[in-house]
């Protein structure tokens, strides 16, 4: 299990998860300042030299707190500053890192610490894997998005001309370190696609805490720090049990795929960056709830509910009009669906997943109800 326990060494007021997967198990501290405690960054570094990867936006606000502390300590700090953006998660990047770290004469034990968003923790954690086939890593996720969802789960890649993630590798980090603060320079955009991911764990796995999310969704849009620290402990924990139960996805995992479906058919059908992913799920999430309406899963009331969430997130709730052989077309290359009929992650009741293929005439309806 995901393991919680409150830091009760000294006043600052952690949450401490643990990720139980064997010998690859690793902590998760959540909290306001958590970059800023030394002694928890030094005891996951180890060896004398780090290699922080991070980008031109993040570096200047947050790159001298990790590394003063580390440098302090007497670490060698190597700073790897890369351009900003999706755009950048390919290759040549990859390259830019290796080249740094062989320049600086990086070896086995340097330790890769990725600050950033999903974009820097996938492409660092990648970097890590096959850096001299492994180094320790370290993630320093600071968007919503990366510390609830991209950096739990070990799955490091990089995008390629043809596909989306298509290069990668699974590969667990030492230790995560989300610290709640970076969130505050977050723009709102970005806060509003990480709750998508938020009140996803919730539909699907965890009825109490979407009804806790329902309950405190002003509190998470306005930042509190300890709202945000239990959405985001909560979204761990539940997304780490998963994880734990399937860490290669072999079945399980892609109940995290819930909203993801029409989702993806949205990114994809409108181009890429047009919607953020998060706000795609959350669309997406909308439709899925309608469709589980239509096949007697859940009633109308629970549909609303999901609808009214995503919307008080700051989320759209209404697709764009794709046609329906667009949408058939755009959901069938989804990489999830893997031959067959598309298969849809539906909710039976909220709070739990049911995973099938559903009736043309019902998916045709959704599409009609849930376009403009
Ligand atoms: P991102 O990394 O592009 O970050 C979004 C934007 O916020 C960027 O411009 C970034 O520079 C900026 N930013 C980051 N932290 C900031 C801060 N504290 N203050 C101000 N600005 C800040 O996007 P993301 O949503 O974090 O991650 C998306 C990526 O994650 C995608 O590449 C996706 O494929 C990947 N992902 C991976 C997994 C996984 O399991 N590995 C899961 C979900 C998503
Ligand atoms: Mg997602």
């Amino acid at each position: 299990r995901a393991r919680r326990a409150r830091a009760s060494m000294n006043q600052t007021a952690y949450t401490n998860l643990n990720v139980e997967l064997g010998e690859r198990s690793y902590p998760i501290a959540i909290g306001p300042g958590v970059i800023k405690d030394a002694s928890l960054l030094a005891r996951h570094v180890g060896g004398n030299k780090v290699a922080i990867v991070s980008n031109t936006t993040v570096a200047p606000l947050y790159l001298d707190k990790v590394a003063a502390p580390l440098r302090a300590a007497g670490r060698e700090v190597v700073e790897i500053v890369l351009p900003d953006g999706e755009e950048h998660k390919h290759w040549g990047s990859l390259m830019a890192v290796f080249d740094a770290l062989l320049a600086n004469k990086c070896d086995r034990k340097t330790t890769l610490v990725a600050l950033g968003g999903g974009v820097i923790g996938d492409l660092t954690g990648y970097a890590a894997a096959s850096y001299m086939r492994g180094v320790p890593f370290v993630q320093i996720p600071t968007t919503l998005l990366a510390q609830v969802d991209s950096s739990v789960g070990g799955k490091t890649g990089i995008n390629h001309p043809l596909g989306k993630n298509m290069i990668g590798a699974f590969y667990q980090p030492r230790a995560v370190l989300a610290d709640t603060s970076t969130l505050s320079t977050l723009p709102d955009r970005e806060l509003s696609a990480g709750l998508a991911e938020v009140i996803k764990h919730g539909a699907i796995l965890d009825a109490a805490f979407f009804d806790w999310i329902e309950a405190n969704i002003g509190k998470l849009m306005a930042r509190d720090p300890q709202a945000l620290s239990h959405a985001i402990a909560r979204s761990c924990e539940i997304k780490a049990d998963v994880v734990r139960k399937d860490e290669r996805e072999g079945g399980l995992r892609a109940v995290l795929n819930f909203g993801h479906t029409f989702g993806h058919a949205i990114e994809a059908g409108l181009g890429y960056g047009a919607w953020l992913h998060g706000e795609a799920v959350g669309c997406g999430m909308v439709m899925a709830a309608d469709l589980s309406r239509r096949l007697g899963h859940i009633d109308a009331a629970a549909v609303e509910r999901v609808r009214a969430l995503v919307n008080a997130a700051g989320l759209p709730t209404v697709a764009p009009d794709l046609g329906f052989a667009r949408w058939i077309e755009l959901m069938e290359v989804d990489k999830k669906n893997e031959g067959g009929a598309i298969k849809f992650i539906l909710l039976k009741p909220l709070g739990s997943p049911s995973i099938s293929s559903v009736p043309q005439d019902l998916l045709k309806a959704t599409l009609e109800a849930c376009t403009q």
